[in-house]
């Protein structure tokens, strides 16, 4: 059998902190909530901590329009989030889940901050996308406890997390998180801790090719799209997914794998950077590959 897949006979995590209400912050709140988790989110201020909230009851209400969740569940749900101005009210939380921007410097400074105050019994996991846990782990005072839990985007509708070991973390975290991932209803993968795991090492170096494609004119936005839905039934064109996931996100992932595996073919594709640089960071700031900023279906940007 599987290591994910024994039991867990440990107690039950019952509280969750946040950090970072953006498009997954908000998102693995939302989860953590409706499973019946008490849960406090932290942003840079208190005001987008409040706007992850916003977000949450928004799309809560969009699950009960699809009767997937009852008005009850999204009332009890949403009264569990309390959304809080510092890192340092969420000391009493049995797992404090980073979500923040997929940068080391920032993360490192969160867990900085985070240990300060954080309960001795809590674990720490981060949601990263590329980063090596076992080096963000060394920057806290409990790597044995720290570990990678690595949900999909939107959390609510994808099944998966993959959950990742640093070379420290211990058996226990390692159990407690996977069970509470599947508390959480999702379905558990373990990656070895490698640069990207393993959805990102093969998901985005083939976004960063569809960006080169674009790069060199082989087609536009619509028709490289259009050729990934139709030719490989992929359910989204590569570059309306990059704009869903964050460009700044597949940015900092490509840079991670090219410097962490030290092959060249993972360089980043020069347009991508130039988006980033411009802030086209896709949906997020309305505009990335395709504009967003109309009334009507987004306008490719090439
Ligand atoms: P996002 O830009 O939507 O949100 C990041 C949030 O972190 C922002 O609200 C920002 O204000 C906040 N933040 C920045 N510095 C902070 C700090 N010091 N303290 C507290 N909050 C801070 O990005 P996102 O897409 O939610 O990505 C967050 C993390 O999740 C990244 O590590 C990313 O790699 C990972 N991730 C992203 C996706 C995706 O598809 N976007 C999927 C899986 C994992």
């Amino acid at each position: 059998m599987p290591e994910v897949e024994k039991e867990w006979g440990g107690p039950l995590m019952k509280s969750m902190g946040v950090i970072g209400a953006g498009q997954m912050g908000n998102g693995i709140a939302h989860v953590a909530a409706l499973a019946g988790l008490d849960v406090v989110m932290s942003d840079l201020d208190l005001d987008r901590a409040k706007a992850g909230k916003d977000k949450i009851a928004r799309n809560m209400q969009r699950q009960v329009a699809k009767q997937l969740i009852t008005p009850d569940e999204m009332n009890a749900g949403l009264a569990r989030i309390e959304p809080i101005d510092a890192i340092s009210a969420m000391s009493h939380v049995d797992i404090a889940v980073e979500a923040a921007t997929e940068a080391e410097e920032v993360k490192k400074k969160i867990f900085e901050i985070l240990c300060k105050d954080l309960n001795e019994g809590a674990v720490i996991a981060t949601n990263t996308s590329s980063l090596s846990i076992t080096r963000l782990a060394s920057v806290t005072d409990r790597p044995e406890k720290f570990m990678g839990m690595h949900f999909m985007n939107p959390v609510p509708l994808m099944k998966l997390v993959e959950v990742i070991r640093g070379i420290q973390t211990d058996q226990e975290t390692f159990a407690s998180v996977t069970a509470l991932a599947k508390d959480m209803g999702k379905v558990v993968v373990n990656s070895e801790d490698f640069p990207a795991f393993i959805v990102n090492r093969i998901l985005v170096p083939m976004i960063n090719e569809a960006v080169y494609t674009l790069y060199e004119g082989v087609g536009s936005v619509a028709s490289i799209d259009a050729a990934m839905k139709l030719g490989a039934t992929h359910p989204m064109g590569p570059l309306q997914l990059a704009d869903f996931i964050g460009l700044d996100t597949c940015l900092s992932i490509m840079q991670v794998l090219y410097e962490g595996l030290a092959d060249s073919k993972y360089r980043p594709c020069p347009l991508l950077v130039k988006y980033v640089e411009a802030g086209w960071l896709g949906q997020k700031a309305r505009r990335g590959f395709y504009d967003y900023r109309g009334d009507g279906e987004p306008e490719p940007t090439r």
